[in-house]
């Protein structure tokens, strides 16, 4: 009760402006047209954004006075206060960000041979419930704005400076159903996909979805060159509902048309990812049914051992059993690999550090 006194007075406080990091190009363009400057600040601006990184509009020196002031009077620079970093012994980074509200979003870096990779959070908390999942613990809080998503690359992008390294690739794979939210997270990707922005590359973006399917056809006419990923976790409709109840509203003949549509349209193969559930998916015959499912699917399979939730009472895939789900799919030619697992002694799965934190406040 108090923690929640505590966020509704800190937001009245200060009514929070936009974050100018949910501008595209094209927006802030226009404002500045609109406020009596040139067009080509805008480029200005993106500079000390996203290339020099400045905290404050201050520090926007080429910049008038005036126009800095006018930028401080209707925009937010957003900065997220870290509650908590903690970097595991693979060099995977945590943290626990708090937003102007109070609330708290995970992030984190992974790293890998090919580069760095900053896994985002799109909502403070999710509504989806899957039955195995500890980011939709808590339900739905609200949605983040495209700045605040933003502002989490930057700030890892910050953390990465310190060691001279960039971030090389993104996944939208934190808190939160990117398509729930989906206007602010498209608006997160063309910033951070802009030359002028963080110039990461589309084909260095993965986005991942539970089955939205209205969404997935307005992605896929989107045309963008973005890796997608589905969480599909079952190779039948019954199993489906049973561990995603959004497959009761989005049933998976309908989600396998989708995909489809998706393929077909972007000629790009699609990602699966298959959550090992010990004793409820993760049979040889639940690989052979999967293989029937995705025959005719241009995809790719990532098979990824159950996380541990404590509220959740699924148990993990024995080794030997994920190997023979592995080769039963490689055996009927489906492309698949087993997610390698990183940060393990740091929280770093999915919700898990923030679920931590939620049941500490309201203990
Ligand atoms: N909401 C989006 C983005 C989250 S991506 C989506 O559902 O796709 C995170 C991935 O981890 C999803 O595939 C999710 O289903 C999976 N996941 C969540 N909790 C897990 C757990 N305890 N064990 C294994 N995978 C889990």
């Amino acid at each position: 009760m108090e923690e929640v006194a505590k966020r509704k007075a800190k937001a009245e406080e200060k009514p929070q402006k936009p974050s100018i990091y949910s501008l595209e190009m094209h927006d802030l363009e226009n404002w500045l047209v609109e406020h009596g400057d040139k067009k080509f600040r805008a480029k200005q601006i993106f500079d000390w954004l996203y290339v020099k990184r400045v905290t404050d509009f201050d520090d926007m020196s080429n910049l008038s006075k005036g126009l800095r002031e006018q930028l401080k009077d209707k925009f937010a620079l957003t900065t997220l206060k870290t509650v908590v970093q903690q970097t595991s012994g693979d060099g995977t980074m945590k943290f626990l960000f708090e937003l102007h509200d109070g609330y708290t979003i995970e992030t984190v870096l992974m790293r890998h041979e090919y580069g760095n990779s900053v896994c985002v959070t799109t909502q403070v908390g999710c509504r989806i419930g899957c039955t195995f999942c500890a980011s939709t613990l808590g339900g739905l809080k609200r949605n983040l704005e495209a700045g605040e998503i933003v502002a989490q690359v930057v700030k890892v992008q910050k953390a990465l400076d310190e060691q001279g390294e960039r971030v090389s690739s993104v996944v939208i794979m934190g808190i939160g159903e990117p398509f729930d939210n989906y206007d602010e997270m498209m608006r997160f990707l063309k910033t951070i996909n802009s030359d002028d922005g963080l110039n990461i590359g589309a084909r260095h973006i993965t986005v991942s979805t539970s089955g939205i399917i209205p969404k997935i056809y307005k992605f896929a006419d989107e045309k963008m060159q973005i890796n997608f990923a589905i969480s599909l976790h079952a190779p039948n409709n019954d199993i489906r509902s049973r561990l995603m109840p959004i497959n009761r509203a989005y049933k998976l003949p309908d989600l396998m048309e989708a995909i489809k549509y998706y393929t077909d349209k972007t000629g790009r193969r699609i990602s699966f990812e298959y959550g090992l559930f010990g004793g409820v998916n993760d049979q040889v015959e639940h690989a052979e049914e999967l293989a029937d499912l995705i025959k005719d699917v241009k995809c790719h399979v990532n098979l990824i051992p159950v996380n541990y939730v404590p509220e959740r009472d699924y148990v993990r895939t024995p080794r030997e059993q994920i190997f023979a789900f592995e080769r039963t799919l490689k055996k009927r030619g489906v492309n698949v690999t087993i997610r390698r697992e990183q940060g393990h002694d740091i929280d770093a799965a999915c919700g898990q550090l923030r679920a931590k934190e939620r049941k500490e406040e309201t203990r």
